[in-house]
């Protein structure tokens, strides 16, 4: 690395103890960007890497709640407000028993290049809670979901931060917060939040957009190199929201998605996965992948298996960070893998990524892969400005659009800077120059 850089890169270790995640997301990016701060010194005169990478604010707060016995629990929850120079802040909520400060800001931390790459006036932000909805009822939920709001409220709005949905926040999740928003505010204001239900401000495409956009940056890499999606054998980890709508799109372009999984284990079904049964399993009964077996009979359940270690064309990591290590990038190149796309943020290791890198397959980091989500959010938050309502048909070639956008971007970057063909260098340094510019133009902000 860079010396500037790794002088700055142990300041950051210095000043953020524990935060690995944090750390990790950061490392990525100073890896790439030695060749910016060779054509463009001016940057480091003027501080801008310190910072970025350091929040305009961290808000952390107590939302206690009471469960259906009448028990009293209390869940710690962070709102990471991390840049504004394009935009509001904007990014998802977290709900799940992992989160502390070090993942929201990993999250916030790309989600600042991710948004800048979109091409759209978002600036970046993420938060969360280490409150866990599995097998909670809904009543507990939107409990839960009333309290959290009852404290975040005060730091939204649809000039200042726009949260949406990540892990264990959906559709639901996003009604009950957006309901109390409401109700505290007496306002209704559509541009607070993002990923809303279709009858009250939401946007066509929005559900999908993560998993679909994700497939249409692979269609685009694959493309590069004179190919198609077309018969591919497609492995997606995970079966949430990402998941499920990545499934859906690589076989409407006629590829074959033969695994999924949950966190317990993973179902493989070589004639292709059956996408209405995932729906009905995660979307509305909410039960784990297993019960895929109880639909097909000729598909098999592999408790505790790791996903990585079927042959596949595509993989699509779509389920968490850290997902994918050294060892299951070289199963999956050994393999014959040719493309890796993420759906997921983070999800494949520093040394998982340098295999692909070595072995010169199409990997595309989850910062430019994964972009559609919070795309949409934005052609969302268009659509509430103007209290209009796009069709599906025109919203999703929005979507296509900016993901060929996106694509030809961090292509023709990397090429400027040097490393043909490496998305990871195209895309941090994309995003890095669009953020960097603006707070220059604004002064010592
Ligand atoms: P969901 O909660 O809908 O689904 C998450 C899926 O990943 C579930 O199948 C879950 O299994 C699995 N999973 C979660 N944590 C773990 C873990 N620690 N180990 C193994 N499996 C795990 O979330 P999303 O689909 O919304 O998000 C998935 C990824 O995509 C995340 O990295 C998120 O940050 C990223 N992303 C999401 C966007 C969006 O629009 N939703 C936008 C951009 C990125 P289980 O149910 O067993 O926990």
């Amino acid at each position: 690395m860079d010396q500037k850089l790794d002088g700055i890169y142990q300041e950051v270790l210095h000043r953020n103890p524990g935060e690995v995640e944090f750390h990790q997301a950061v490392l990525e990016v100073f890896e790439t960007l030695g060749p910016v701060m060779a054509k463009y010194p001016h940057f480091a005169d003027i501080k801008i890497i310190q910072r970025i990478c350091e929040p305009e604010r961290q808000i952390i707060f107590r939302v206690p709640w009471q469960d259906d016995t009448g028990e009293i629990h209390i869940n710690r929850a962070f709102r990471v407000e991390f840049n504004s120079a394009l935009g509001p802040y904007k990014g998802g909520l977290r709900f799940h028993p992992s989160v502390y400060l070090g993942i929201i800001k990993f999250l916030g931390f790309e989600q600042v290049f991710k948004n800048a790459l979109t091409g759209m006036p978002i600036g970046g932000g993420k938060g969360g809670s280490d409150f866990d909805p599995k097998g909670k009822s809904d009543s507990e939920i939107m409990r839960f979901c009333q309290s959290l709001m009852t404290e975040l409220y005060r730091h939204l709005g649809e000039h200042t931060d726009v949260p949406a949905g990540d892990i264990g926040v959906g559709g639901r999740e996003i009604g009950y917060m957006f309901g109390q928003y409401k109700r505290i505010t007496n306002r209704y204001e559509s541009g607070i939040l993002t990923g809303k239900g279709l009858e009250w401000g939401g946007s066509l495409v929005r559900t999908e957009a993560t998993g679909y956009g994700a497939v249409f940056f692979t269609q685009e890499m694959l493309k590069a190199r004179g190919d198609s999606l077309e018969d591919k054998k497609v492995v997606v980890s995970g079966s949430g929201n990402v998941a499920i709508y990545a499934i859906e799109k690589a076989h409407e372009l006629g590829a074959i998605v033969i695994a999924c999984s949950d966190s317990s284990g993973i179902i493989v079904h070589e004639k292709g996965i059956d996408l209405d049964t995932v729906k009905r399993i995660k979307e509305v009964e909410r039960r784990r992948i297993s019960a895929y077996l109880e639909f097909h009979k000729d598909a098999r359940y592999v408790e505790g298996g790791n996903i990585w270690d079927i042959p596949c064309d595509v993989a699509l990591p779509c389920a968490t960070q850290n997902e994918l290590n050294g060892k299951d990038a070289r199963t999956l190149v050994k393999n014959g893998c040719i493309a890796v796309a993420e759906g997921a943020n983070m999800p494949t290791t520093p040394e998982g990524i340098q295999v692909f890198q070595d072995a010169k397959l199409a990997y595309g980091p989850g910062k430019a892969a994964n972009a559609g989500g919070v795309a949409t959010s934005a052609l969302e938050m268009q659509q509430n400005a103007s209290r209009d309502s796009w069709s599906f048909d025109y919203t999703q070639v929005r979507l296509q659009d900016i993901m060929i956008n996106i694509h030809k971007n961090c292509f023709e970057t990397a090429e400027e800077f040097g490393s043909p063909g490496n998305y990871v260098v195209g895309a941090n340094i994309n995003g890095f120059i669009r953020v960097a510019r603006a707070m220059e133009a604004m002064g010592l902000i």
